[in-house]
């Protein structure tokens, strides 16, 4: 498929009482129509912040985009007005957060949350909205739907609250959805549902989807391509095949770990990962992996590692594929 999406070399930063927090640093991805990408990290490795600046729904008195551009079909949105993104989210790019509340209001009646999402975007009479409403309903497997028009969230379960919140964002036939954490708020039965519901929409509407996650399943599940984050970095991204199968970066190895029925009979090296992901307030110079790192070597400590491309699909940053470490890590000198 065509790319829809282009995020380029993103740079986003916070402003703390500790001071300045590189929160993303130097982010790249490609979204193609049609496509599911996951983003997949621990927390605080910057898949939100990323999200949330494709959105532009950072706050702006305390964060900044340093760098960088999201092309949506090759405009950035970077360049984007107040106005002119409120055009884009909703009807274009769609967002759905971990929990369902952020999205609705829980003093107005499902249905009429609904079609006001749908009024603000087109030129709909009451009696279309609704109609176009209780159809979103019915698209999510909320069944009864006429009934449940006139509820409040309350009166919902967590999973049929997402479900709504997916039918909100599906309303005015968005190209993109990013889905953040959609389903770690429910139980395993409610998460898979999701899923599927996800999946089947997208094979209907040709929707690209974003997925960010920290579970390996929902990856399993759902990706076409995977892009593994740590400390506000891609560090590896691939085919959910090579991910998988010939993961080549040590914190997708030790990601991978938590599934070890992928393992069975693999050549992965099993291992797990020690420590605690780095505080990006005071990263230093050299790999953010370095301190946690099985295979770390002394250049992993003085230099960040570069992109390495090991097909056309999969990349990895880290000096263990890159044929210059020995190079770096034993510089010529000539005065010796
Ligand atoms: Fe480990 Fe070095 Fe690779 Fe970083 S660059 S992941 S420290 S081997
Ligand atoms: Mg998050």
């Amino acid at each position: 498929g065509e790319t829809i999406l282009s995020v380029k070399d993103l740079h986003v930063s916070f402003q703390t009482y500790n001071g300045i927090v590189k929160a993303v640093r130097g982010v790249s991805f490609d979204l193609k129509e049609g496509e599911t990408l996951a983003i997949v990290g621990e927390s605080g490795s910057g898949k939100s912040v990323t999200a949330k600046a494709v959105m532009q729904l950072l706050p702006k008195e305390t964060t900044r985009v340093e760098k960088g551009s999201i092309l949506y079909q090759d405009e950035d949105l970077l360049t984007f007005h107040r106005k002119e993104m409120q055009k884009v989210r909703g009807r274009e790019i769609s967002m759905v957060f971990q929990d369902p509340m952020t999205s609705l209001n829980p003093t107005m009646k499902i249905g009429k949350q609904i079609m006001e999402g749908l009024r603000k975007h087109h030129q709909l009479s009451k009696k279309e909205a609704y109609d176009r409403a209780k159809e979103l309903l019915e698209l999510v497997g909320i069944s009864n739907a006429d009934a449940r028009m006139k509820a409040y969230p309350h009166q919902f379960s967590g999973g049929m609250r997402q479900r709504v919140v997916i039918a909100m964002a599906l309303a005015c036939h968005p190209r993109v959805l990013i889905a953040d954490e959609p389903t770690t708020a429910l139980d395993v039965t409610i998460q898979a549902q999701i899923l599927d519901l996800m999946k089947e929409i997208q094979e209907k509407t040709n929707t690209s989807i974003i997925i960010i996650t920290h579970d390996l399943g929902v990856v399993a599940n759902m990706a076409d391509r995977v892009a593994v984050m740590y400390a506000g970095e891609i560090v590896e991204t691939g085919t959910l095949e090579e991910m998988f199968y010939e993961p080549r970066h040590p914190y997708t190895w030790g990601l991978l770990q938590s599934m070890p029925q992928l393992h069975q009979n693999r050549d992965i090296p099993l291992m797990p990962i020690p420590g605690s992901p780095p505080d990006v307030s005071s990263l230093h110079d050299g790999c953010p992996f370095a301190p946690r790192c099985p295979y770390v070597m002394s250049v992993c400590h003085s230099h960040l590692p570069d992109y390495t491309q090991i097909s056309e699909t999969h990349t990895v940053t880290c000096w263990l594929e890159d044929h210059r470490a020995p190079e770096v890590e034993r510089p010529y000198r000539p005065d010796s």
